[in-house]
């Protein structure tokens, strides 16, 4: 198995490449910009992308998607209640004063309960809203892996006062979907290090008494 998280692009967004090299297989999740480098590393493993899958249509994680699907002809993946958000691209750039990035609309949607992922690797989709209505975080049940986006974070949650946000949805998505998970669930976040559901579930300050 490759798994590689970096940061990409100027909010530093954790992008995670996920590879089978015996299939020769990938997917990349939130290649929020950096596509030429992302693009390049899946060059040199030796692995062909067969899934762009997107936590959320927040630019820091989408900014790059349609220039990887351009250069790898992998399709894209987003949950429909974010389409709204996809489309106000030009208004999420102009608040951080970086030019607006290509998108096109995904070529499927990410529905709660949906299997993705490579067929030695697949993943759950769990729909978990509050960052924004179309969050959804992946969970690899066999790898016990969790990519969060930015619903969970070492120490935090997501922000909920961007449009689309709403803090009762993410505190009971998190307590709902995320904490029934085992303790030992590696979760890789949307920025910032790693932690696991143990770790959040016993320290979190923003799920103490949950
Ligand atoms: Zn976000």
């Amino acid at each position: 198995m490759i798994l590689e998280s970096f940061p990409v692009g100027p909010l530093q967004a954790n992008c995670t490449i996920l590879g089978d090299e015996d299939a020769g297989e990938a997917i990349v999740i939130d290649p929020g910009d950096e596509a030429e480098r992302i693009h390049g590393r899946l060059t040199k493993l030796g692995l062909k992308l067969k899934q762009i899958l997107l936590t959320h249509a927040h630019i820091d994680h989408v900014g790059g998607a349609l220039r990887l699907k351009r250069l790898t002809g992998a399709p894209i993946l987003l949950n429909e209640n974010d389409l709204p958000l996809l489309a106000t691209m030009e208004q999420q750039a102009a608040w951080l004063g970086i030019p607006t990035p290509e998108t096109a609309p995904p070529d499927e949607g990410l529905a709660d309960g949906q299997r993705v992922g490579l067929e030695r690797y697949p993943a759950q989709v769990l729909h978990t809203p509050g960052h924004t209505q179309g969050s959804v975080c992946l969970h690899f049940a066999p790898l016990k892996l969790l990519v969060a986006g930015d619903t969970l974070f070492a120490g935090s949650i997501g922000r909920t006062d961007l449009p689309g946000g709403d803090y009762g949805q993410i505190i009971d998505s998190i307590q709902s979907r995320l904490l029934p998970l085992p303790d030992e669930t590696r979760v890789l976040t949307g920025h910032g290090p790693e932690t696991t559901i143990g770790t959040e579930r016993r320290s979190n300050p923003f799920l103490r008494g949950q």
